[in-house]
Order: structure tokens, then C-alpha cells, then sequence
């Protein structure tokens, strides 16, 4: 059994010394407040050994790190008909660009920018009975945690000032690709990023992808062909604009969050969760690729 607790140390001490934290996303005025110095790490194996350094135990926002969730639900209730309506292919372009998706005729290029995650909401407020209430449940369900929250302040806070969001559902209403009412499906996707979790938490939710679908408590969720394609997904869009810098940088499928979450595995390994709540201008945890770069260089352990 590998002891991950040095490496661990090592990058915590090395970050710590680091001056730029980046900037807390502020176009969530809720967010804005958010002390950057706050910064952990959480690893999980396969095994179910666990590593931990800094402010692992802290609940913070998990923002786009829900559309992951958010797919998983919506893929083991409708498949692959999902991708009738979603593309599969990087936007290249920030999270919540949208001039493509007019010139794409209302298909989201995947479901991990706002517009792709937006349609992936709306197919869960028609398949789910009680949207809100079924969704946290399977969220504490794969986490084996009852204790898992929405943050309503932060829904309302994103509510009040998500108009590229509003503009994105308009976009998507006028082409057919939204079949429920606009303030409705909004409202489910607020409350997806508002959901607070910790990086100890994260790494068991995400547990299912790196162990071919199966959670912490061996039920299965997908079958090993959708995870190998939503793995595919977060290697290739979970940072926007940045995942091929990812790929290059730190070669793990994973997704990040504007609260500063980052969580990333290794398929049959280890999960493992970053929280440092500065961004880079991509949007994504200045200080958490910084820490998984290092992570993966030092342990040499990497999807390629
Ligand atoms: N709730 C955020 C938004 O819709 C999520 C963005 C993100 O985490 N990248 O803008």
C-alpha cells in the first residue's frame, strides 16, 4: 500500500508559500466573500484508504462539479438519448460563452458548460417526481452522507444575478431544446451549484467513476460503458477552455467548480479533491491545478 501522506505534505507546504491565490468569483456576489487562504486536499483509494491535509473538512459551494452529478442522474434514467439534445465535443470557449450556442442552433456543445448543463436540468425536472428533493437524495445516496445541503442563500444570490444563464435558457427555449418553463428549470440548476460539500465528501461521490460505476456501498449507478464516456467527458470538457491545459499539465479526468473545487481520479486508484477558493482567469482553482500538477509529476501517476 502506497503512503500518499508525504506527497500529500509536501504540496501542501509548497502551496501555502505560493502569493497568487487568484481571484474569488465574484460575479456570485454569495461567493465573493470567501477567504482565499482557505486550501485542502482529500485522496481516497480504491482500497478506501484516505489521505487529507489542510481544510479538507470544509463545506464549500461545488458550482459546475454538480453537472457531473447532475449527468450521472439524468444518464442512468434516459441513456444515451441524452446526446440527442447535448454534443459531445469541447466548446473551447469559456463556461458560459454563447454565441455558439446560436450559431449551433440551440445544441450545447457538452454537458459541462452552463448551456449543455442547463439542458441536462430541464431533463431531470420531467423525469424526476420531486426534482430538488430526488436529486440531493441521490447526491447523499452516492456520498453515503445524509447531511449533504442546497445553500438557498446561494441559489437566490445566483438567481438574482444570473442573467447570462437566463439568456442561455432564453437561447435554448426558442430553439426547442428546453421543454419546461424557463424560471423552473433555472431554478433546479441554481440549486445543483448551490449544493455545499466538503473535499473529504467529494472524493466519496466521485468515488463511481473511478470505480467502474459501482459507489462507496457497491451499488451500481452506470454501467462501465457510460462511465468510460463520462469519464471521457470530464477529461476532455470538465475545465472549458482550459482542458486541454489540464490534460497537458496534469493528465486526470476531472471537474472544477467556481467555489474552487477541483476533483480528479485515476480509473481503479484513487480519487482525489482540491479546495482553494482563488481562480485562475478560466475559472477554474488557480492554486488546486497548481496542487494536483504537483501531485501527479511527483507521483508519477497519470492517465497517460
Ligand atoms: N453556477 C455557476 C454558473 O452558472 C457555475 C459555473 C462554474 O462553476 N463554472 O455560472
Amino acid at each position: 500500500m502506497r503512503n500518499f501522506q508525504p506527497v500529500l505534505n509536501e504540496i501542501y507546504s509548497n502551496i501555502k508559500k505560493t502569493k497568487d491565490k487568484g481571484i474569488v468569483a465574484s460575479y456570485i456576489p454569495e461567493l465573493a466573500s470567501i477567504d482565499k487562504n482557505n486550501f485542502g486536499i482529500h485522496l481516497r483509494t480504491i482500497e478506501g484508504h484516505e489521505y487529507a491535509v489542510g481544510n479538507y473538512n470544509k463545506l464549500f459551494s461545488i458550482q459546475s462539479i454538480s453537472k457531473v452529478l447532475t449527468l450521472t442522474k439524468a444518464t442512468s434514467i434516459i441513456g444515451s438519448d441524452i446526446f440527442k439534445r447535448v454534443g459531445v465535443e469541447p466548446s473551447g470557449h469559456p463556461f458560459n460563452q454563447l454565441s455558439l450556442l446560436e450559431i449551433e442552433n440551440g445544441i450545447p456543445r457538452n454537458p459541462f458548460i452552463n448551456a449543455g448543463a442547463i439542458v441536462i436540468a430541464d431533463i431531470l425536472v420531467s423525469r424526476l417526481e420531486n426534482p430538488k428533493e430526488d436529486f440531493l437524495d441521490f447526491i447523499r445516496n452516492v456520498t453515503s452522507d445524509n447531511t449533504i445541503h442546497y445553500n438557498e442563500s446561494v441559489a437566490l444570490s445566483e438567481k438574482k444575478t444570473g442573467y447570462k444563464n437566463f439568456a442561455a435558457a432564453n437561447l435554448l427555449k426558442s430553439f426547442g431544446n428546453l421543454k419546461n418553463d424557463i424560471d423552473v428549470v433555472l431554478d433546479f440548476y441554481f440549486h445543483q451549484c448551490s449544493i455545499e460539500m466538503t473535499c473529504n465528501q467529494l472524493s466519496k461521490a466521485f468515488y463511481l467513476f473511478a470505480n467502474k460505476g459501482k459507489c462507496l456501498r457497491n451499488i451500481v449507478h452506470l454501467t462501465e460503458s457510460q462511465v468510460k464516456r463520462i469519464n471521457a467527458l470530464m477529461l476532455t470538457c470538465g475545465f472549458y477552455d482550459e482542458a486541454g491545459d489540464f490534460a497537458f499539465e496534469v493528465g486526470l479526468p476531472g471537474k472544477s467548480g467556481v467555489g474552487g473545487g477541483i476533483v480528479a481520479f485515476l480509473p481503479n486508484n484513487f480519487i482525489i479533491t482540491t479546495w482553494s477558493p482563488g481562480l485562475n482567469k478560466k475559472g477554474n482553482s488557480k492554486l488546486g491545478m497548481q496542487a494536483l500538477e504537483q501531485f501527479t509529476t511527483k507521483t508519477q501517476m497519470s492517465i497517460f
